[in-house]
């Protein structure tokens, strides 16, 4: 969770200076580090399952429209604010509201994905995991793609929380579990691409290329799993080389922060960097909640 919101506010200032050396220059000089939407979403998530002990479809989309209300300047796309006010207009679900986007279809983005860290943490041992992030994805998200891709970042963040640091990374074993765990064609090439792509040894800025840089999530979180499954070790050197290669750099720094903090833990992330994130002790807070929820999945 806190790395997922590191990653988040220091993929934004990114966008501004994409080049390492200023860009560790510039989060020295800052005060402190702002999230954006991704990072307020992750929030919204992690009370409603706090409070429901699970997806509560009706209370999730709430809960988000709730904390949208309150801070709609965090750089929202403009999927959740339409569905938001529909739901407002008109009264139907917040399922069905989501349905309606991109002409019937649904939206494919990235949302569901860069926000899913408490359900990979609340179900990460659970065999409800796959459904429950679809459950979460539905809210915002109708699309096959958007929700599978949500439960291929759910099910990353869920094996590398089950991880001990301490044993060394099973890449393979890692990359085959998210192959085999993808129910879409689109979301399972692109895990298989990612372990080509491994193997080769291929540049970072090769991969980003292959695998791609919009903000649909088949062309954005694989980037996020590569470079968490490149640099396992190092949470510095997997966040930035998901966030120094182009595309949607705050939600890339969000879902490869999510997965290198899942699996090598809080300590891992720069003191200096921790101590700058914007509500802290709030996103530590939700974390051990619900990592104590858990335990009684
Ligand atoms: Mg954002």
């Amino acid at each position: 969770m806190v790395g997922s919101a590191v990653g988040d506010a220091i993929g934004e200032i990114a966008f501004s200076y994409p080049k390492k050396e200023k860009l560790l220059k510039v989060i020295a000089r800052v005060k402190e580090l702002i999230y954006t939407d991704d990072t307020a979403m992750t929030i919204g998530l992690a009370e409603s399952l706090i409070e429901r002990k699970g997806v509560d479809q009706e209370h999730l989309g709430e809960t988000f429209h709730k904390n949208f209300l309150r801070e709609p300047w965090r750089g929202y796309a403009s999927g959740p604010p339409s569905i938001f006010s529909l739901v407002r207009r008109t009264g139907i679900s917040y399922v069905i509201a989501a349905k309606t986007l991109f002409g019937g279809e649904g939206s494919l983005g990235n949302g569901a994905a860069m926000r899913i860290a408490p359900v990979g943490l609340l179900f990460y041992r659970s065999a409800l995991l796959y459904d429950q992030a679809c459950a979460s994805a539905e809210v915002t998200h109708a699309h096959p793609i958007g929700k599978d891709g949500a439960a291929i970042q759910a099910y990353g963040i869920a094996q590398a929380v089950s991880l001990d640091p301490q044993e060394g990374f099973p890449r393979e074993r890692f990359i085959k579990n998210l192959i085999s765990f993808a129910r879409t064609s689109q979301i399972r090439e692109k895990m298989e691409e990612i372990q080509n792509l491994l193997n080769e040894e291929s540049p970072e800025r090769r991969a980003s290329e292959r695998l791609g840089r919009s903000v649909a999530v088949h062309e954005s979180m694989p980037f996020a799993i590569y470079s968490f499954l490149r640099y396992p070790e190092s949470f510095e050197a997997c966040l930035f080389c998901s966030i120094l290669n182009g595309g949607d750099r705050d939600t890339l720094g969000a879902m490869a922060g999510a997965l290198s903090g899942a699996y090598l833990g809080v300590e891992a992330i720069p003191q200096e960097w921790r101590e700058k994130l914007e509500n802290l002790e709030r996103i530590e807070q939700l974390a051990i909640s619900l990592y104590e929820l858990s335990q009684n999945q």
